[in-house]
């Protein structure tokens, strides 16, 4: 990637109207572009961290057996008056179809899948399965003023399970826990998010979230100190503790620590809340029927962008974890024209690292000053940036910096 073709530019300006940090940064670096309130474009290099986050999701579900589909996004106002959230579910968008006909623009889709499902199962035998989708979710949420953290349109992965039973749902939603736990790993965000108990239903005593720890999350949670202790990240969340259940699920004990914490992912039994509305059934060995259980398993895909840009980030801008960096390698020649050693030497390398398959950045812009080319590398955040000058090339070669650590080194243009 030429830094001079990107058609986005990057600002040194604090964006006056962005009220979170996120929106802050990833406007800054021209990573996203605010339509209105809550909604918001991905341009080239947020695209590519977007689909890195995607990826990372897909990855872990596939690796657990869930199908992926993708299913619409408008659905019939029918659906959602047979489940009582035509005018239960607030944030839910209601549009005008031809005629009289009214739709509903998808908030999350338990709507759509079911009666889905119940087009092809019919016997114990087509149990357990989970599908899963990566889809645009639309709320009309009252306060959107935390960045992609929450949006009036924002990406979702939703995962839905079907069971013969309540023990094998049980079981299963022990499989997405251990998956949500890599995924949270993959993403560098382990220590930061905790595994947290909130209110889960009719059809279980507990829902759980996957809060991360950030100072300026929208949520509160209640960490479980004596779990810490045993290396635990256990919480319970702000609803639960206020409904006076001030003990921890897993240690009993009553010590907690309060803490602001943004919920990256949240997974749910439903048990036959959907199914039995819709009349998913399944038919067992005797030839008996009974509703299908049900677990729903969300993650949101571009609210944890916002969290990893929170939970890393400096005073001089973002701060990526290297498999979700738009590039690895961010090379700064500091040069006048292209005919510059420097140049010449920033351009062999960057094409040597795309040839050898590392993605990378080079910063081929004549107008810019070097602080601001400096000040860019920081602000868009990849983990390694190169400056290559005359200076350096008397020297070893190129000066390496490490955007994480902050560590600068001289090492060997070859060595890269
Ligand atoms: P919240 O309590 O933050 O409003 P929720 O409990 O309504 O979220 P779920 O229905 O559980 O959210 O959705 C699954 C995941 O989708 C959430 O854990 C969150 O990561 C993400 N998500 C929900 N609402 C939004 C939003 N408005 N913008 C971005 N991501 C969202
Ligand atoms: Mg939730």
């Amino acid at each position: 990637m030429y830094l001079s073709q990107l058609f986005t530019k990057t600002s040194k300006d604090s964006q006056s109207e962005a009220s979170s940090i996120n929106a802050d940064l990833l406007t800054r670096a021209g990573f996203i572009h605010k339509t209105m309130a809550g909604v918001y474009s991905y341009l080239p290099l947020g695209l590519v961290v977007l689909r890195k986050i995607e990826n990372v999701v897909r990855e872990e579900m596939n690796a657990i057996g869930g199908q992926e589909i993708l299913m619409s996004s408008f659905s019939p106002k029918q659906s959602w008056v047979t489940t009582g959230r035509w005018d239960g579910f607030d944030a839910l968008f209601k549009v005008p179809a031809a005629g009289d006909a009214e739709y509903g623009l998808n908030p999350t889709h338990e709507e759509i899948v079911t009666p889905l499902v119940k087009n092809f199962v019919q016997s114990y035998k087509d149990l357990p399965f989970g599908a899963y989708q990566i889809q645009t979710k639309f709320r009309n949420e009252p306060r959107a003023k935390s960045g992609v953290m929450r949006g009036r349109e924002f990406l979702m992965k939703d995962l839905y399970s079907f069971h013969v039973d309540q023990e094998d749902l049980d079981d299963y939603y022990e499989v997405v826990h251990g998956a949500y736990d890599k995924i949270f790993e993959r993403l560098g965000l382990s220590d930061k998010t905790y595994y947290t108990y909130a209110s889960g239903g009719s059809f279980s005593e507990f829902s759980h979230e996957f809060q991360v720890v950030l100072p300026q999350g929208e949520d509160s949670i209640f960490v479980s100190t004596e779990a810490e202790k045993k290396g635990k990240r256990i919480a319970i969340n702000k609803e639960i503790y206020e409904a006076g259940a001030t003990e921890c699920p897993e240690t009993g004990a009553k010590d907690f620590r309060e803490e602001s914490a943004s919920e990256a992912a949240n997974i749910f039994k439903l048990g036959t809340k959907f199914s039995e509305p819709f009349d998913l059934q399944y038919t067992d060995v005797e030839g008996k029927q009974y509703p299908i259980p049900m677990g729903c398993y969300g993650i949101g895909v571009s609210r944890l962008m916002g969290i990893v840009v929170e939970a890393l980030a400096d005073d001089d801008g973002m701060r990526w974890p290297e498999n979700l960096a738009p590039a690895a390698v961010h090379i700064v020649p500091i040069a006048k024209t292209e005919d510059d050693d420097a140049y010449k030497q920033a351009v062999a390398l960057y094409k040597k690292l795309i040839n050898a398959g590392t993605s990378a950045i080079i910063d081929d812009r004549f107008k810019v000053s070097v602080g601001a080319k400096l000040a860019d590398a920081d602000l868009i955040g990849c983990p390694k940036r190169v400056v290559i000058s005359p200076k350096t090339l008397d020297a070893e070669g190129a000066e390496v910096k490490d955007r994480m650590t902050g560590e600068v080194t001289m090492q060997a243009i070859s060595s890269l």
